[in-house]
């Protein structure tokens, strides 16, 4: 199966992004050729990456000295207390900044993995290998890294951009269908915000997509997100304008998962779909958008039981706290929530252009559940 090449560009770096069935192949001649004076490899794993891939992985990187560690991923993994404890084990083992820090796992080993390298010897080399869809098609793309506060998810961390990425298309295969769906939230998000044609073979391929199986199919979402992905990250790599378009349905997903104290009960993919469907809601009301882009679009939740509706996990009388937390964001910077709103499939507003009161948004909520 053909390997597809992404390179993301940034001031100062540029990096490739490869992506398909075969890809992990290419992973010790990358090295090689991007990070040649590296002797060292630390391997983060998530512990849920199938053994037959760990082997494999050390296999590929043999003629390196390796250090691996595995990680059971949960948000607590996300702390500077377990970020230290990696950071001692690193001087420990004496790495230095010519070495490698590889991460192999979703979103929160690629966040955590990202953010020790980023701060180790003030930067050592990193790779990621993304394992989950969520983390091929957005969260290793744009280089930000972290751990999560006290107080919030991700408000420590770093813009740190890695040597490479590989999207190996084969570990999406044994990924559980939730967070199957967690992944398909953002892509289907890349689809609505900016790529009508990709939302049309979303729309037709929607029930294979999910299904996890077909690799052909998986790679052309995985490629045509990561793309919609790098058009925001290279346009605006600090995030202070055009890529908080990234952020449409988000701001009521971070809502509705802090105002569930983020427990498993619905997790971040399935608050996405819910905050973007809210999202194209309010868009129709403020006439924005047709109701025919309502129509096209829950047609894709229904053919495939998407999460839809608030009242599934709230009560009536709950309802009331998401909108508390929306405007406790940080992408918010005065007391008015900061929405993306969509004016038709591939197409939003741009940011800062609407802002509503915390009453303006609660009143919505009620209204349309
Ligand atoms: P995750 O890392 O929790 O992984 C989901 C689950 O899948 C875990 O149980 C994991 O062990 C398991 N898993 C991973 N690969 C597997 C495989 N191949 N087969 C079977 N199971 C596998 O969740 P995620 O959705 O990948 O990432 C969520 C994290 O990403 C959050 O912490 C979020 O804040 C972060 N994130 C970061 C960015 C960014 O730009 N840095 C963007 C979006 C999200």
């Amino acid at each position: 199966m053909k390997i597809h090449k992404l390179i993301v560009k940034n001031k100062n770096t540029n990096y490739p992004i490869l992506i398909g069935k075969g890809a992990l192949n290419l992973l010790a001649k990358q090295v090689k050729i991007l990070s040649p004076d590296v002797k060292k490899v630390a391997i983060i794993f998530d512990k849920n990456v199938p053994n037959f891939f760990k082997r494999k992985i050390k296999k590929l990187l043999k003629n390196y000295k390796l250090f691996a560690k595995e990680y059971l991923p949960n948000e607590n993994l996300k702390t500077l207390n377990k970020a230290n404890e990696l950071i001692e084990e690193l001087i420990k083992n004496r790495f230095n900044r010519n070495d490698l820090v590889l991460a192999v796992g979703g979103g929160i080993v690629g966040d955590f993995a990202g953010f020790v390298a980023s701060i180790f010897k003030r930067g050592i080399n990193f790779v990621n290998v993304p394992t989950t869809l969520l983390a091929q098609v957005d969260s290793s793309i744009g280089g930000k890294t972290g751990v999560n506060s006290k107080t919030g998810k991700n408000l420590i961390g770093s813009f740190y951009q890695p040597k490479l990425v590989i999207s190996e298309i084969s570990f999406l295969q044994s990924l559980p269908k939730r967070e199957f769906i967690c992944g398909f939230g953002e892509v289907l998000k890349y689809a609505l915000i900016r790529d009508k044609n990709f939302f049309k073979f979303i729309k037709k391929y929607s029930e294979i997509v999910l299904n996890g199986q077909d690799l052909k199919v998986l790679t052309n979402v995985v490629v045509r997100s990561s793309k919609n992905k790098i058009y925001f990250v290279i346009s605006d790599e600090k995030e202070s304008g055009k890529r908080m378009i990234l952020n449409f349905g988000h701001t009521f997903a971070h809502g509705i998962e802090a105002a569930n104290k983020f427990s498993k009960k619905i997790n971040h993919g399935e608050a996405v779909l819910i905050g973007m469907l809210l999202a194209t809601k309010l868009s129709f009301l403020k006439r924005l958008c047709s109701k025919n882009t309502i129509i096209e679009i829950e047609k894709i939740y229904k053919a495939n039981r998407l999460p839809s509706n608030l009242l599934r996990y709230f009560k009536k009388t709950e309802l009331n706290n998401i909108v508390k937390f929306m405007v406790n964001d940080k992408k918010n910077n005065d007391n008015k929530i900061n929405l993306i709103l969509l004016k038709e499939i591939g197409k939003t507003t741009n940011p800062g252009k609407i802002k509503m009161s915390v009453d303006q948004v609660n009143n919505f909520i009620k209204k349309i559940s």
